[in-house]
Order: structure tokens, then sequence, then C-alpha cells
């Protein structure tokens, strides 16, 4: 695919004739936060009240340096290990989730820990534990080195996991007959390579054993549904997201594989005026970590260039999930 990460500063319009020419704006609904991240953003502000600043994050609270920023700003250190934080300091676990070592680690140093794992997360860890007792092995669908993936595949004993990345990799697979199989898969992953992989497992092993639905989770289902929704009638879609979140990367992928160019990007200075050489219809989007203040930023760069008209294309419902907090930050 042809996203790309663009680290260049902004520079004028090449085509100063070009300069106010129309833009029609496609903006795709839903986009940008969902639940599970507006709840991990308000676990880290709310322990900031509760415990006072300093208070430690481990790992990046959700893929977006804007919002990693403003928690900095606040008061919140992050840190890739927990023998980075003092003894005493309470720490905040992101909302990828992490392997079961990790709270146990917090214990023996009886550090004060608030976990901010999206429940759908926490969802998927649950059934892996269960898998694992009814004498299952698991075939976790998920990208290798993800954080969230590396939380899962950490709820269950060595050994009694394995990951799938592609359909090849199902190829590959070897297990005697009469070991029992199960599925699970990551929250963010493309709808449509998911339906292959998940196609692919029950081809080769007709009895194994998965959820009713994927576990993909609703915010990227609908994300990638919006996109798909504009991406014909688009010449070009930029997504607002970092480089290292899961469900941006594929919303630029859903696009691509739709026949449009897609370019990911973290803040509206990384826009490429080059870009828009040719282009009547821009689709924009943003990834579940990635603030609407964003999408707006871009907006309004665009209208320095262009006369920019926009239309919202809704493919759902407005989401109203709310997730609950933690029991220590509830009240
Ligand atoms: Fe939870 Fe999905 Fe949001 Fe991830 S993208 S935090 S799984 S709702």
């Amino acid at each position: 695919m042809n996203a790309t990460f663009p680290d260049q500063a902004r520079k004028a319009p090449v085509d100063a004739a070009d300069a106010k020419a129309p833009l029609k704006l496609l903006i795709a609904a839903p986009r940008g936060f969902c639940a599970g991240v507006d709840r991990a953003i308000e676990i880290v502000e709310r322990a900031i009240t509760r415990y006072g600043a300093p208070v430690y994050v481990r790992h990046e609270i959700v893929h977006n340096r804007f919002v990693v920023d403003g928690l900095k700003a606040k008061g919140a250190i992050f840190v890739e290990e927990l023998d980075e934080v003092p003894d005493g300091a309470p720490v905040v676990f992101s909302a990828h989730g992490v392997p079961k070592v990790i709270p146990a680690e917090a214990n023996s140093r009886g550090l004060d820990w608030l976990d901010a794992t999206c429940p759908l997360v926490s969802k998927v860890h649950r059934q892996a534990e269960r898998q694992v007792e009814a004498g299952r092995h698991i075939l976790f669908i998920g990208h290798h080195g993800h954080p969230e993936v590396i939380g899962t595949m950490g709820q269950v004993p060595d050994g009694a996991i394995t990951l799938v990345e592609t359909v090849e990799d199902v190829a590959r697979l070897e297990f005697p007959d009469e070991l029992p199989l199960s599925f699970l898969t990551q929250t963010t992953l493309s709808v449509d390579d998911t339906a292959e992989i998940v196609t692919a497992l029950r081809a080769r092993f007709p009895r194994i054993v998965g959820p009713r639905a994927e576990d993909i989770c609703y915010a990227t289902s609908n994300r990638q549904a919006a996109v798909k929704a504009i991406a014909d009638a688009c010449d070009l879609i930029l997504v607002i997201g970092a480089p290292n979140s899961s469900n941006s990367l594929r919303l630029a992928e859903v696009a691509e594989r739709q026949g449009t160019r897609a370019f990911l990007i973290q803040r509206a200075s990384e826009i490429d005026p080059a870009w828009l050489d040719g282009v009547t219809t821009l689709g924009l989007t943003a990834g579940a970590s990635a603030p609407e203040i964003l999408v707006r930023e871009v907006v309004d760069l665009l209208s320095t260039w262009r006369t920019v008209t926009e239309e919202t294309v809704k493919v759902r419902d407005e989401e109203n999930m709310v997730f609950k907090l933690p029991r220590q930050l509830a009240s």
C-alpha cells in the first residue's frame, strides 16, 4: 500500500493557480475516539487528580502523540517497563492490555496500579483463559509485536497459544488431529483480512471453535465501514492516526484496497500540498485514538489552500458505548 508517514515541514501549495480551487471533503462517520480510548484517558486524568502528579503510565496510554503529550503536561510520566516506575508511585496500564506477569510484578512490589485495558480487550483475555481451561490450543489472529497481542498471549501459559498473521501462516500450521483448537482475534484488525483467515482456519481445522463473531471491536469495524463508504467517491483519503496505531493503519489499507490513494498522517503539518494536485474530492477519517481536534486542524489547513465544502458521510448511528471506570476511580 502507499500509506506513508511523512515527517516533513508543511510547504506552500505548488500551483498558486489552484490555491483556492474547490475541494469537496467527505468526512467519514464514525471516526476518532472510541469508548475504550475515552476511558483510558479519563483513568489517567482521574489518577493524577486522586494521587497527585506524577502518575506513571506503562506504554503510551493510547497510540497518539497529541494525547500522550497532553497527559504529560498534566503530570503523567510514560515508561515502557515497570522497573522504570519508582517504588510507591502509582502506575496505569495502557488501553492495549498487559500480560499477566505485569500486574503480578506490580503486586510483588506493592505498587498501586490501575488497569486502563479496554474492556473489549479484557473480554478476549477472559476468552483465552476459558479456552485453555477447556483444554484447547488457541490460534490467535493478530499482528506480531503489537502490545495488545503481547498482552493477550500473556494471559495463558507459554505454548498454549500460537500467533497467526496471514492466510499463508494457516497453511503452515501443523497440529495433531486430536488436539482441540480454538481461535481468537485482536480487536483492531482488518475485518476483511480476518474473515479470510478465519475461513482458512475453518477449512484446515473443521472442528476448530471460535467466537460467534470475531472479536474485532465495534469501533474498528465501524470506522472501516465508513471508509469503505466514501472511498470510491474520493481521489485521496487522509487518515489521521499514528504509525503504531493498528486500527488507523487498517483504515488506510481499506481505502487502498478499494483503489483509493491513502496517507496516514499524525498532524495537519504532515500534509504535503503536492498530494492535492488533481484532487477534487478528499476523504477524511481518524483512527480510534485520534481526537476530533486533529480533524478540525486538517480541515482548517485545507481551507487555507482551497475553497472547502464539507459533507459528513455517516454509515452508523451515533456510537454511544460508555465503559465503567475501575472501582478505585469510579466515585
Ligand atoms: Fe477498545 Fe476497540 Fe477502542 Fe481498542 S479500538 S480501545 S478495542 S473500543
